[in-house]
Protein backbone atom coordinates (compact mmCIF):
# COMPACT_ATOMS: atom_id res chain seq x y z
CA UNK A 1 0.00 0.00 0.00
CA UNK A 2 2.66 2.71 0.60
CA UNK A 3 4.13 2.35 -2.51
CA UNK A 4 1.25 2.18 -4.56
CA UNK A 5 0.31 5.90 -2.16
CA UNK A 6 2.53 7.53 -4.46
CA UNK A 7 0.02 6.98 -7.92
CA UNK A 8 -1.84 10.09 -6.78
CA UNK A 9 1.54 12.26 -8.38
CA UNK A 10 0.95 11.24 -11.58
CA UNK A 11 -0.75 14.42 -13.26
CA UNK A 12 -2.94 12.41 -15.38
CA UNK A 13 -5.03 11.55 -12.26
CA UNK A 14 -5.34 15.44 -11.36
CA UNK A 15 -6.82 15.77 -15.18
CA UNK A 16 -8.75 13.30 -14.84
CA UNK A 17 -10.63 14.40 -11.55
CA UNK A 18 -10.80 18.19 -13.07
CA UNK A 19 -12.94 16.53 -16.08
CA UNK A 20 -15.21 14.92 -14.20
CA UNK A 21 -15.87 18.35 -12.25
CA UNK A 22 -15.79 19.50 -16.22
CA UNK A 23 -18.89 17.35 -17.02
CA UNK A 24 -20.76 17.79 -13.74
CA UNK A 25 -20.55 21.71 -13.49
CA UNK A 26 -23.85 22.39 -15.38
CA UNK A 27 -25.90 20.43 -13.90
CA UNK A 28 -28.64 21.69 -11.35
CA UNK A 29 -28.07 20.42 -7.95
CA UNK A 30 -29.93 20.66 -4.86
CA UNK A 31 -30.55 18.52 -1.71
CA UNK A 32 -33.09 16.36 -4.11
CA UNK A 33 -34.56 16.08 -7.15
CA UNK A 34 -32.81 15.23 -10.95
CA UNK A 35 -29.83 16.84 -10.72
CA UNK A 36 -28.66 14.93 -7.79
CA UNK A 37 -29.90 11.72 -9.63
CA UNK A 38 -27.85 12.67 -12.70
CA UNK A 39 -24.46 13.74 -10.77
CA UNK A 40 -24.57 9.76 -9.20
CA UNK A 41 -25.15 8.38 -12.44
CA UNK A 42 -22.38 9.87 -13.70
CA UNK A 43 -20.09 9.04 -10.85
CA UNK A 44 -21.50 5.71 -11.13
CA UNK A 45 -19.72 5.01 -14.59
CA UNK A 46 -16.53 5.06 -12.52
CA UNK A 47 -17.19 2.98 -9.48
CA UNK A 48 -19.73 0.83 -7.98
CA UNK A 49 -22.73 2.78 -6.92
CA UNK A 50 -25.91 1.85 -4.77
CA UNK A 51 -28.23 4.31 -5.36
CA UNK A 52 -30.94 4.72 -2.40
CA UNK A 53 -34.27 6.86 -2.79
CA UNK A 54 -35.85 7.76 0.32
CA UNK A 55 -39.44 9.00 0.14
CA UNK A 56 -40.68 12.61 1.19
CA UNK A 57 -41.94 12.37 4.54
CA UNK A 58 -39.64 9.94 6.01
CA UNK A 59 -38.90 10.72 9.59
CA UNK A 60 -34.97 10.90 10.07
CA UNK A 61 -34.27 12.03 13.81
CA UNK A 62 -35.17 15.64 14.24
CA UNK A 63 -35.88 15.96 10.76
CA UNK A 64 -38.32 14.76 8.18
CA UNK A 65 -37.18 14.33 3.85
CA UNK A 66 -38.08 16.77 2.67
CA UNK A 67 -40.34 17.41 -0.68
CA UNK A 68 -38.42 16.70 -4.18
CA UNK A 69 -37.45 19.57 -6.45
CA UNK A 70 -36.62 20.15 -9.84
CA UNK A 71 -36.77 23.06 -12.42
CA UNK A 72 -36.84 23.32 -16.04
CA UNK A 73 -36.58 27.05 -16.03
CA UNK A 74 -36.59 30.52 -14.34
CA UNK A 75 -36.04 34.20 -15.75
CA UNK A 76 -36.92 37.70 -15.06
CA UNK A 77 -38.05 40.00 -18.11
CA UNK A 78 -36.94 43.97 -18.08
CA UNK A 79 -40.41 46.67 -18.68
CA UNK A 80 -38.76 46.41 -22.38
CA UNK A 81 -39.64 42.28 -22.31
CA UNK A 82 -35.79 41.66 -22.23
CA UNK A 83 -34.22 38.57 -20.04
CA UNK A 84 -31.99 40.69 -17.46
CA UNK A 85 -31.93 37.23 -15.40
CA UNK A 86 -31.65 34.22 -16.59
CA UNK A 87 -31.10 30.19 -15.42
CA UNK A 88 -30.53 28.87 -18.25
CA UNK A 89 -27.29 31.06 -18.36
CA UNK A 90 -26.02 29.91 -14.66
CA UNK A 91 -28.25 27.90 -12.60
CA UNK A 92 -27.06 29.80 -9.28
CA UNK A 93 -29.13 32.75 -10.38
CA UNK A 94 -32.59 30.93 -8.91
CA UNK A 95 -32.80 30.75 -5.20
CA UNK A 96 -32.21 26.88 -4.37
CA UNK A 97 -35.62 24.95 -4.05
CA UNK A 98 -37.70 28.34 -5.43
CA UNK A 99 -41.29 27.52 -5.17
CA UNK A 100 -42.94 27.81 -9.06
CA UNK A 101 -44.33 31.58 -9.59
CA UNK A 102 -45.52 33.44 -12.32
CA UNK A 103 -45.98 36.56 -12.26
CA UNK A 104 -45.75 40.76 -12.95
CA UNK A 105 -45.00 43.07 -9.95
CA UNK A 106 -43.15 46.31 -9.96
CA UNK A 107 -39.53 46.61 -8.81
CA UNK A 108 -39.49 47.72 -5.55
CA UNK A 109 -41.65 44.71 -4.88
CA UNK A 110 -39.37 42.27 -6.90
CA UNK A 111 -36.30 44.02 -5.05
CA UNK A 112 -37.50 41.23 -2.00
CA UNK A 113 -36.93 38.76 -4.05
CA UNK A 114 -33.54 39.40 -5.37
CA UNK A 115 -30.02 38.84 -4.05
CA UNK A 116 -26.62 40.04 -4.44
CA UNK A 117 -23.60 40.82 -3.10
CA UNK A 118 -22.63 44.37 -2.76
CA UNK A 119 -19.24 44.10 -1.84
CA UNK A 120 -17.92 41.93 -4.78
CA UNK A 121 -20.54 43.45 -7.18
CA UNK A 122 -19.86 41.34 -10.12
CA UNK A 123 -20.59 37.98 -8.53
CA UNK A 124 -23.47 36.00 -8.42
CA UNK A 125 -24.57 34.38 -4.62
CA UNK A 126 -25.36 31.25 -4.29
CA UNK A 127 -28.69 31.42 -1.90
CA UNK A 128 -30.97 27.93 -1.07
CA UNK A 129 -34.57 28.03 1.32
CA UNK A 130 -34.81 24.35 1.77
CA UNK A 131 -37.08 24.77 4.40
CA UNK A 132 -39.05 27.69 3.84
CA UNK A 133 -41.00 28.03 0.69
CA UNK A 134 -40.60 31.15 -0.97
CA UNK A 135 -38.81 32.34 -4.40
CA UNK A 136 -35.89 34.27 -5.25
CA UNK A 137 -33.37 35.37 -7.55
CA UNK A 138 -29.78 35.60 -7.22
CA UNK A 139 -27.31 38.46 -9.27
CA UNK A 140 -24.25 40.13 -9.38
CA UNK A 141 -24.64 43.64 -7.54
CA UNK A 142 -23.93 45.69 -10.61
CA UNK A 143 -26.51 44.13 -12.69
CA UNK A 144 -29.15 45.21 -9.77
CA UNK A 145 -28.15 48.31 -9.96
CA UNK A 146 -28.60 48.89 -13.20
CA UNK A 147 -32.70 47.39 -13.48
CA UNK A 148 -34.89 50.51 -14.39
CA UNK A 149 -38.22 51.23 -12.84
CA UNK A 150 -41.18 49.37 -14.19
CA UNK A 151 -42.80 46.18 -14.27
CA UNK A 152 -41.07 42.97 -14.46
CA UNK A 153 -42.01 39.52 -15.25
CA UNK A 154 -40.94 37.11 -13.13
CA UNK A 155 -41.02 32.91 -13.66
CA UNK A 156 -40.03 29.92 -12.52
CA UNK A 157 -40.80 26.96 -13.47
CA UNK A 158 -40.13 24.05 -11.00
CA UNK A 159 -41.90 21.65 -8.91
CA UNK A 160 -41.71 21.15 -5.13
CA UNK A 161 -43.95 17.76 -4.62
CA UNK A 162 -43.36 14.54 -2.71
CA UNK A 163 -40.43 12.52 -4.54
CA UNK A 164 -37.82 11.09 -2.83
CA UNK A 165 -34.08 12.25 -1.36
CA UNK A 166 -31.63 10.72 -3.65
CA UNK A 167 -27.48 9.64 -2.28
CA UNK A 168 -25.17 6.90 -3.35
CA UNK A 169 -22.92 4.84 -1.54
CA UNK A 170 -19.53 2.51 -2.90
CA UNK A 171 -18.79 0.03 -0.76
CA UNK A 172 -15.34 -1.73 -1.01
CA UNK A 173 -15.02 -4.97 1.05
CA UNK A 174 -12.08 -5.33 2.96
CA UNK A 175 -10.00 -8.19 4.38
CA UNK A 176 -11.37 -6.37 7.61
CA UNK A 177 -15.08 -5.56 8.08
CA UNK A 178 -14.13 -2.35 10.11
CA UNK A 179 -14.93 0.43 7.95
CA UNK A 180 -13.09 3.78 6.57
CA UNK A 181 -16.09 6.28 6.04
CA UNK A 182 -15.37 9.24 3.05
CA UNK A 183 -18.30 11.22 2.65
CA UNK A 184 -19.33 14.13 0.15
CA UNK A 185 -21.82 16.39 -0.52
CA UNK A 186 -23.38 16.46 -3.74
CA UNK A 187 -26.16 19.06 -3.22
CA UNK A 188 -24.39 22.10 -4.98
CA UNK A 189 -25.29 23.54 -8.15
CA UNK A 190 -22.62 24.83 -10.57
CA UNK A 191 -19.96 25.42 -7.93
CA UNK A 192 -16.68 23.58 -8.72
CA UNK A 193 -14.50 23.77 -5.30
CA UNK A 194 -17.25 23.50 -2.90
CA UNK A 195 -18.63 20.26 -3.97
CA UNK A 196 -17.68 19.21 -6.92
CA UNK A 197 -13.62 18.64 -6.28
CA UNK A 198 -14.64 16.53 -3.12
CA UNK A 199 -16.96 14.58 -5.55
CA UNK A 200 -14.32 13.99 -8.05
CA UNK A 201 -11.43 13.28 -5.47
CA UNK A 202 -13.88 10.63 -3.54
CA UNK A 203 -14.74 9.40 -7.32
CA UNK A 204 -11.44 8.38 -8.26
CA UNK A 205 -9.98 7.63 -4.96
CA UNK A 206 -12.35 4.69 -4.48
CA UNK A 207 -11.51 4.04 -8.18
CA UNK A 208 -7.99 3.23 -6.94
CA UNK A 209 -9.13 1.27 -3.84
CA UNK A 210 -11.36 -1.00 -5.63
CA UNK A 211 -8.62 -2.29 -8.23
CA UNK A 212 -5.84 -3.43 -5.17
CA UNK A 213 -6.14 -5.12 -2.06
CA UNK A 214 -7.14 -3.63 1.40
CA UNK A 215 -7.12 -4.22 4.72
CA UNK A 216 -10.41 -1.63 5.94
CA UNK A 217 -13.28 -1.83 4.28
CA UNK A 218 -14.07 1.40 2.67
CA UNK A 219 -17.64 2.93 2.38
CA UNK A 220 -17.77 6.24 0.16
CA UNK A 221 -20.92 8.16 0.82
CA UNK A 222 -22.09 10.61 -1.71
CA UNK A 223 -25.08 12.34 -0.47
CA UNK A 224 -26.51 15.84 -0.36
CA UNK A 225 -25.20 18.07 2.87
CA UNK A 226 -26.64 17.78 6.15
CA UNK A 227 -30.07 16.32 5.04
CA UNK A 228 -28.19 13.58 3.26
CA UNK A 229 -25.82 12.52 6.37
CA UNK A 230 -28.71 12.63 8.26
CA UNK A 231 -30.84 10.38 6.10
CA UNK A 232 -28.10 8.00 5.71
CA UNK A 233 -26.90 7.76 9.72
CA UNK A 234 -30.41 6.90 10.30
CA UNK A 235 -30.80 4.04 8.25
CA UNK A 236 -27.53 2.71 9.31
CA UNK A 237 -27.24 2.75 12.93
CA UNK A 238 -26.21 -1.03 12.53
CA UNK A 239 -22.98 0.03 10.22
CA UNK A 240 -21.77 3.37 12.65
CA UNK A 241 -20.14 0.68 15.02
CA UNK A 242 -17.96 -0.65 12.27
CA UNK A 243 -16.97 2.60 11.05
CA UNK A 244 -12.78 2.82 12.68
CA UNK A 245 -12.21 6.03 10.56
CA UNK A 246 -14.16 9.13 8.27
CA UNK A 247 -12.84 11.64 6.56
CA UNK A 248 -15.57 14.42 5.00
CA UNK A 249 -13.49 15.80 1.72
CA UNK A 250 -14.70 19.49 0.17
CA UNK A 251 -13.26 22.28 -1.66
CA UNK A 252 -10.23 20.19 -2.79
CA UNK A 253 -9.31 21.74 -5.79
CA UNK A 254 -8.03 25.14 -4.90
CA UNK A 255 -4.86 25.83 -3.89
CA UNK A 256 -5.01 26.73 -0.80
CA UNK A 257 -4.61 25.19 2.46
CA UNK A 258 -4.49 22.15 2.92
CA UNK A 259 -6.46 22.23 6.34
CA UNK A 260 -7.97 19.81 8.42
CA UNK A 261 -10.18 20.19 11.41
CA UNK A 262 -10.14 17.24 13.90
CA UNK A 263 -13.25 15.01 14.85
CA UNK A 264 -14.98 15.71 17.73
CA UNK A 265 -12.76 13.15 19.14
CA UNK A 266 -9.82 15.36 18.85
CA UNK A 267 -6.91 12.75 18.73
CA UNK A 268 -8.01 9.99 16.78
CA UNK A 269 -5.92 8.30 14.56
CA UNK A 270 -7.52 9.86 11.84
CA UNK A 271 -7.00 12.86 13.42
CA UNK A 272 -3.13 12.29 14.33
CA UNK A 273 -2.38 10.69 10.89
CA UNK A 274 -3.79 13.88 8.64
CA UNK A 275 -1.58 15.97 10.74
CA UNK A 276 1.30 13.52 10.39
CA UNK A 277 0.88 13.98 6.62
CA UNK A 278 0.55 17.55 6.74
CA UNK A 279 3.69 17.90 9.10
CA UNK A 280 5.18 16.44 6.37
CA UNK A 281 3.72 17.61 3.21
CA UNK A 282 6.11 20.61 2.86
CA UNK A 283 3.39 23.53 1.83
CA UNK A 284 3.69 26.53 3.95
CA UNK A 285 -0.08 27.03 4.41
CA UNK A 286 -1.05 24.11 6.98
CA UNK A 287 -4.04 24.79 8.87
CA UNK A 288 -5.13 22.07 11.51
CA UNK A 289 -7.76 22.77 13.58
CA UNK A 290 -10.02 21.59 16.31
CA UNK A 291 -13.43 20.55 15.98
CA UNK A 292 -16.07 22.74 15.73
CA UNK A 293 -20.04 22.04 15.43
CA UNK A 294 -20.45 24.18 12.42
CA UNK A 295 -18.87 23.02 8.45
CA UNK A 296 -20.09 20.01 6.53
CA UNK A 297 -21.10 16.57 7.28
CA UNK A 298 -18.71 15.77 10.07
CA UNK A 299 -21.46 17.98 11.91
CA UNK A 300 -23.60 14.49 12.04
CA UNK A 301 -21.14 12.55 12.28
CA UNK A 302 -19.50 13.69 15.00
CA UNK A 303 -22.64 14.44 16.64
CA UNK A 304 -22.91 13.19 19.96
CA UNK A 305 -25.04 10.31 19.96
CA UNK A 306 -22.57 8.75 17.19
CA UNK A 307 -19.17 10.86 18.07
CA UNK A 308 -17.32 9.44 14.88
CA UNK A 309 -13.52 9.91 14.35
CA UNK A 310 -14.66 11.89 11.29
CA UNK A 311 -12.35 14.77 10.63
CA UNK A 312 -13.10 17.63 7.33
CA UNK A 313 -10.28 17.93 5.02
CA UNK A 314 -10.05 20.93 2.56
CA UNK A 315 -7.94 22.99 0.50
CA UNK A 316 -8.80 26.76 1.85
CA UNK A 317 -11.33 26.11 4.36
CA UNK A 318 -15.25 27.17 3.67
CA UNK A 319 -16.19 30.60 3.94
CA UNK A 320 -12.70 32.06 3.63
CA UNK A 321 -12.33 32.39 0.62
CA UNK A 322 -14.30 35.33 -1.80
CA UNK A 323 -15.35 32.93 -4.24
CA UNK A 324 -17.07 30.99 -1.78
CA UNK A 325 -20.80 30.40 -2.51
CA UNK A 326 -20.40 32.78 -5.71
CA UNK A 327 -20.32 32.43 -9.56
CA UNK A 328 -15.95 32.49 -8.53
CA UNK A 329 -15.83 29.55 -7.10
CA UNK A 330 -15.83 28.18 -10.98
CA UNK A 331 -14.28 25.92 -13.10
CA UNK A 332 -11.41 28.61 -13.58
CA UNK A 333 -10.71 28.51 -9.48
CA UNK A 334 -10.35 24.50 -9.20
CA UNK A 335 -6.80 22.97 -9.90
CA UNK A 336 -5.31 19.83 -11.92
CA UNK A 337 -2.38 20.29 -9.87
CA UNK A 338 -4.37 21.03 -6.14
CA UNK A 339 -6.76 18.15 -7.17
CA UNK A 340 -3.65 16.10 -7.56
CA UNK A 341 -2.19 17.21 -4.35
CA UNK A 342 -4.84 17.16 -2.25
CA UNK A 343 -5.45 13.27 -4.12
CA UNK A 344 -2.11 12.41 -3.08
CA UNK A 345 -2.20 13.68 0.79
CA UNK A 346 -5.36 11.59 1.39
CA UNK A 347 -3.72 8.64 -0.25
CA UNK A 348 -0.83 8.75 2.32
CA UNK A 349 -3.21 9.28 5.22
CA UNK A 350 -5.32 5.89 3.93
CA UNK A 351 -1.54 4.13 3.41
CA UNK A 352 -1.29 4.72 7.09
CA UNK A 353 -4.49 3.94 7.95
CA UNK A 354 -3.75 0.78 6.12
CA UNK A 355 -0.49 -0.02 7.15
CA UNK A 356 -0.15 1.20 11.17
CA UNK A 357 0.23 -0.99 13.34
CA UNK A 358 2.00 -2.49 17.14
CA UNK A 359 5.25 -4.57 16.67
CA UNK A 360 7.40 -5.88 19.31
CA UNK A 361 11.18 -6.09 19.47
CA UNK A 362 12.66 -9.58 19.51
CA UNK A 363 15.80 -8.33 20.91
CA UNK A 364 15.24 -5.61 23.29
CA UNK A 365 18.28 -6.26 25.70
CA UNK A 366 20.44 -3.50 23.89
CA UNK A 367 20.85 -2.72 20.45
CA UNK A 368 20.74 -6.00 17.77
CA UNK A 369 23.74 -5.92 15.66
CA UNK A 370 22.13 -4.75 12.75
CA UNK A 371 25.42 -5.48 10.50
CA UNK A 372 25.76 -8.99 10.88
CA UNK A 373 21.79 -9.21 9.53
CA UNK A 374 22.91 -6.70 6.52
CA UNK A 375 20.76 -3.91 8.10
CA UNK A 376 23.15 -1.42 8.01
CA UNK A 377 22.47 0.52 4.33
CA UNK A 378 19.87 -2.26 3.76
CA UNK A 379 18.76 0.56 0.82
CA UNK A 380 22.71 1.40 0.14
CA UNK A 381 23.06 4.13 -2.51
CA UNK A 382 19.68 5.60 -1.98
CA UNK A 383 18.93 9.58 -0.85
CA UNK A 384 17.29 8.18 2.36
CA UNK A 385 19.07 5.67 3.26
CA UNK A 386 20.16 7.49 6.20
CA UNK A 387 16.77 8.14 7.38
CA UNK A 388 16.03 4.44 6.49
CA UNK A 389 18.45 3.57 9.51
CA UNK A 390 17.37 6.21 11.79
CA UNK A 391 14.16 5.01 11.63
CA UNK A 392 15.39 1.44 12.42
CA UNK A 393 17.05 2.76 15.45
CA UNK A 394 13.39 4.21 16.28
CA UNK A 395 11.37 1.38 15.51
CA UNK A 396 13.55 -0.69 17.70
CA UNK A 397 13.61 1.25 20.55
CA UNK A 398 10.23 1.95 20.59
CA UNK A 399 8.62 -1.31 19.64
CA UNK A 400 7.91 -2.73 23.24
CA UNK A 401 4.02 -3.18 22.87
CA UNK A 402 3.00 -0.01 23.49
CA UNK A 403 3.69 2.50 21.05
CA UNK A 404 1.96 1.59 17.23
CA UNK A 405 4.25 2.79 13.91
CA UNK A 406 2.08 6.11 13.89
CA UNK A 407 3.39 7.04 17.69
CA UNK A 408 7.04 6.00 16.43
CA UNK A 409 6.97 8.35 13.50
CA UNK A 410 5.31 11.14 15.19
CA UNK A 411 7.78 11.09 17.64
CA UNK A 412 10.85 10.37 16.07
CA UNK A 413 9.78 13.11 13.42
CA UNK A 414 10.16 10.49 10.13
CA UNK A 415 8.20 10.64 7.26
CA UNK A 416 5.35 7.41 8.34
CA UNK A 417 6.38 5.48 4.92
CA UNK A 418 9.91 5.34 6.15
CA UNK A 419 9.19 4.09 9.31
CA UNK A 420 6.67 1.49 8.02
CA UNK A 421 9.67 0.58 5.54
CA UNK A 422 12.05 0.46 8.10
CA UNK A 423 9.51 -1.91 10.20
CA UNK A 424 9.48 -4.11 7.06
CA UNK A 425 13.26 -4.68 6.88
CA UNK A 426 13.28 -5.39 11.06
CA UNK A 427 10.56 -7.68 10.52
CA UNK A 428 11.92 -9.69 7.68
CA UNK A 429 14.93 -9.65 9.59
CA UNK A 430 12.77 -11.89 12.60
CA UNK A 431 13.79 -8.39 14.88
CA UNK A 432 10.21 -7.57 15.14
CA UNK A 433 6.74 -9.40 15.56
CA UNK A 434 3.72 -8.39 15.56
CA UNK A 435 1.79 -7.55 18.76
ZN1 LIG B 1 -21.35 24.90 0.48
Amino acid sequence: MSQESHEGGVPELGERMYALCEELFPICRSITGDGVRETLRIVGRHIPLEISEVPTGTPVFDWTVPKEWNIRDAYIRDPRGRKVVDFQALNLHVVNYSVPVRTRLPLEALKAHLFSLPDRPQLVPYRTSYYKETWGFCLAHERLLALEDGEYEVVVDSTLEPGSLSYGECVLPGDSTEEVLISAHVCHPSLANDNLSGIALATYLARALAGRPHRYTYRFIFAPGTIGSITWLARNEDVVPRIRHGLVVSCVGDGGGPTYKRSRQGSAEIDRAVAHVLAHCGRAGVKVEDFSPYGYDERQYCSPGFDLPVGLFERSKYGTFPEYHTSGDNLDFIQVEALNDSYRWISQVISILEDNACYLNTHPKCEPQLGKRGLYNAVGGSNDSASIQMAMLWVLNLSDGGNSLLDIAERAGIPFETVHRAASLLADAQLLTAC
